[in-house]
């Protein structure tokens, strides 16, 4: 009956295509050209989408550009109300976005269907900011009343990527809309079916035409053009860390605020003092839920040798137990690869693992030829210079580090060129403390999985990002400080 439910959820893409929408209207692309969306299930070809270029993001921008001031003027209480319809919007509609996103990108219901729900989180957390968001602060001198307040920046930009598309697409302009912004957004050009929902809804909430803008298109041409766009006053990009470099270069001319979440290659610490289980349960979640493409999954293991054999064997016989299958499937905990481009990388670190002398001790194989699945993996007998221990593979796969020390492990940990999450697992109060204080991560749980607080900052440390989002940290992107002096 999922299927079922799938097919009346996609009868209209099927019917219609993906439409771009800019001003309030839906639009094909002005050279008339389309792409399709392929389901990575079974290869099928979902629908055609508006193929975007840079003529469609230069209507766009004009759009929110002049959409900008009146969205900026409207009256906090107004614009709060409308942020909360959206989520309300959101709510009602949970299952088709949750159904279509499994579709799409490949990711199981059992994941998905939460994150829907996280996505109308964010509009409420969001919307509950609103009337604060500008308030500023009275900071006087002899001679001086110092005032300073928040404004918004103009019309921003948000790229995001496929792995959770939807949710994500929410945490940038939520906090955009919030803040005053109006928005042009470009999806991932291999997901593009849950973004073109949520800005259905968001118009169906009430807001004006032009302050959300919807292009589809690929990122050298719609994405680049978004980036060097002069009305475009920031840019918030989540994905790959070479792209996060490729757009800051690209937006150096028009002096553009970046925003960068980028790629990472998580470090979970496992000390043998550590509640084991709870470990392993969190292991087991932060690689393999979400099919591993995840930016914050953990993706090396790095356990202590009094421990590892212990653990590693309790690891490969819950690893080979992980339910591979059909993302619509409620008991489903792993799906298909996003697309073939990310299945042959993904499947090529077998190979890879097996030349650096790594030993497959799970999975290393792809199921069936139906779609682009591959047995959940464990790679063990590693060591941290090896590529399966330096490279984000982005799939359901992690690479086992033995250690002897806290002093190697910190150094393994840091040994790296990312720097978004870290977890540890210690029962040791002071080696918690002095651990996570050197480990180079903008994000570090201990004994936890990851956890997000809306409140708290969200971003990484050397090739995993510039900057902060999250509770005030987003008003700080999508807003000026302003001071201005009344003479005493
Ligand atoms: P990607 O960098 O290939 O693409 C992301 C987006 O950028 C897409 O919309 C794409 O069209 C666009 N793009 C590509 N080239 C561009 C260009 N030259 N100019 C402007 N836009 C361009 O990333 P992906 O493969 O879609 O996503 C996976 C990556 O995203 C992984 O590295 C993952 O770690 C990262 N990610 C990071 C976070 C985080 O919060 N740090 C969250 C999710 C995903």
């Amino acid at each position: 009956s999922n299927i079922a439910k799938l097919n009346g959820y996609l009868e209209r893409f099927r019917k219609n295509g993906i439409q771009n929408l800019i001003g309030g209207e839906s639009r094909a692309a002005l050279s008339g050209k389309t792409f399709e969306t392929v389901s990575p299930t079974d290869k099928s070809v979902i629908c055609q989408v508006s193929h975007g270029g840079a003529a469609d993001i230069d209507a766009a921008a004009q759009a929110a550009k002049d959409a900008f001031p009146a969205w900026r003027d409207m009256p906090a209480l107004q614009r709060k109300k409308i942020l909360i319809r959206i989520a309300e919007g959101i709510e009602a509609r949970a299952e088709e976005i949750a159904f279509c996103e499994c579709w799409d990108t490949g990711q199981a219901l059992r994941f998905m269907s939460k994150a829907a729900l996280r996505g109308a989180e964010n509009f409420r957390y969001f919307a509950d900011q609103v009337t604060a968001a500008r308030d500023g602060k009275n900071l006087q001198s002899p001679t001086l009343m110092n005032v300073t307040t928040r404004v918004p920046i103009g019309p921003v930009g948000v790229i995001t990527p496929w792995n959770t598309p939807f949710m994500l697409s929410t945490w940038k302009i939520a906090p955009a809309l919030a803040s005053g912004c109006t928005v042009v957004h470009k999806p991932a050009e291999l997901s593009p079916l849950t973004a073109r929902i949520l800005a259905e809804i968001a118009h169906e909430a009430g807001l004006p035409a032009g302050v959300w803008n919807l292009v589809n298109g690929f990122g050298e041409e719609a994405g680049k053009r978004l980036t060097e766009h002069p009305a475009i006053k920031a840019i918030a990009f989540v994905g790959e860390s070479r792209t996060g470099s490729l757009i800051t270069k690209q937006g150096a001319d028009t002096l553009k605020r970046m925003h960068l979440e980028l790629g990472g290659k998580n470090p979970v610490v496992v000390f043998d003092d550590a509640d084991l289980d709870r470990a392993l349960d969190a292991v087991i979640f932060m690689i393999y839920s979400i099919n591993g493409e995840r930016c914050t999954s953990s993706s090396r293991l790095l356990v202590q040798d009094s421990i590892a054999e212990e653990f590693q064997a309790k690891l490969v016989e819950r690893v080979n137990n992980i339910r591979v299958g059909h993302p619509l499937d409620p008991k489903t905990e792993v799906g298909p690869l996003v697309a073939q481009e990310h299945f042959d990388k993904v499947t090529s670190y077998f190979e890879i693992a097996k030349q650096d002398g790594a030993t497959i001790a799970a999975g290393g194989e792809v199921v069936g030829d139906e779609g682009y699945f591959v047995r959940p993996t464990l790679f063990t007998n590693a060591n941290n210079k090896m590529r399966i221990a330096q490279e984000e593979i982005f799939g359901p796969v992690l690479t086992a580090i033995t250690f002897e020390t806290e002093e190697e492990a910190l150094e393994m940990a840091n040994d790296t060129q990312y720097g978004l999450t870290g977890y540890v697992w210690t029962n040791d109060l002071s080696r918690a403390l002095r651990f996570t204080n050197h480990l180079e991560a903008g994000m570090i749980w201990v004994n936890s999985e990851n956890v997000r607080h809306l409140p708290t900052p969200f971003g990484g440390v050397k090739a995993s990002g510039i900057g902060r989002d999250g509770g005030d940290w987003s008003f700080d992107f999508y807003m000026e400080q302003k001071h201005i002096g009344f003479a005493l």
